[in-house]
Parts: structure tokens; C-alpha cells; sequence
């Protein structure tokens, strides 16, 4: 058995809230209209990162679970987690819920995950790589499972295709 060690972690809330957009002048001097685009995304929906806790070692842990059988990984995630919700905004309750890619925070992604009909965790889109993935600006470090985006920002594209 694996020794039981948490699958999140305590942030330093100063450097974590650092807003996006704040700053020097030549961020000043960029298209507003990308700015605007960008802050569009924090809606009220992505509301729950207002705490300090940083949940990437469950996204990487029900990641590296894709395949296995649901029942048994999500005992597992939830006993090392001090709330189950976080598991849910990997994971699609529903038909509907399901999403290609899942944004949390700022700028990290992460694969959409659902239960197939085997009761299996399962990748929404197998076929969406890292490659796929496009920065939404140029003043933050966007992840997609962890892993920094391998597409420079494009002011001319800005967004995710
Ligand atoms: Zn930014």
C-alpha cells in the first residue's frame, strides 16, 4: 500500500493572488480587447479558487487513474482530500458537465474526466494533446495537466481552439 499523503497542499495566498493584467507599462499597452477576452473567464463559476488550497496532486493523481476502475480511485482521492468537490471539477457528474479541457484558476488546465459505461475513469477528448492548447496571454504561465503549454501566446489568435 502507498503511504496516505495528501493530495493537495497549502498555498502562500500572496504570491497565488498576484491578479492577472496587473503591472508594468507595456502590459498597459496591449490590445484591451485580449484583455478584456481574458477576464471574461473569471466568472463567477471559477469562484471557488478564493481559498489557499492547491489541488494539483488530485488532478495529477486522477489523471494518472485514467482507465481504472472509479469506485476504487475515488475512495482513494477522497480519503486524501479534505472535501470531494474538487474531484468534481476534473470529473463531469453528467452527460451535460462534460468538457474537453477543465480551466481552474488563472491559466491550469486540465483534461475533462467522466465515468464511461464501465465505471471506469475516462479522458472526455483522448485526442486533446498539450500542443492543442493555446495561451489566452502573454502574462501568465498556462498549464495543461501541470505541464507548461508547448504554443507561444499569439495576440493575433489569443485563445484556445
Ligand atoms: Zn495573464
Amino acid at each position: 500500500m502507498q503511504r496516505k499523503k495528501p493530495l493537495y497542499r497549502k498555498v502562500n495566498t500572496r504570491t497565488h493572488g498576484v491578479r492577472h493584467g496587473d503591472g508594468g507599462e507595456w502590459r498597459k499597452s496591449r490590445n484591451t480587447k485580449v484583455v478584456k477576452q481574458d477576464l471574461s473567464y473569471n466568472g463567477p463559476m471559477h469562484s471557488h479558487h478564493r481559498h489557499g488550497l492547491d489541488y494539483t496532486p488530485l488532478f495529477r493523481f486522477l489523471l494518472s487513474r485514467v482507465g481504472d476502475d472509479w469506485d476504487k480511485t475515488y475512495s482513494e482521492a477522497v480519503a486524501r482530500i479534505d472535501r470531494s468537490d474538487p474531484i468534481f471539477w476534473l470529473g463531469a457528474r453528467s452527460k451535460e458537465e462534460r468538457k474537453p479541457y477543465v480551466r481552474l484558476g488563472e491559466s491550469a488546465y486540465y483534461n475533462g474526466l467522466y465515468i464511461d459505461e464501465n465505471k471506469r475513469l475516462a479522458l472526455v477528448d483522448p485526442t486533446l494533446t498539450i500542443d492543442d492548447m493555446r495561451p489566452t496571454c502573454g502574462c501568465c504561465s498556462h498549464t495543461f495537466n501541470g505541464e507548461r503549454f508547448t504554443q507561444p501566446y499569439d495576440e493575433t489568435f489569443g485563445g484556445i481552439r
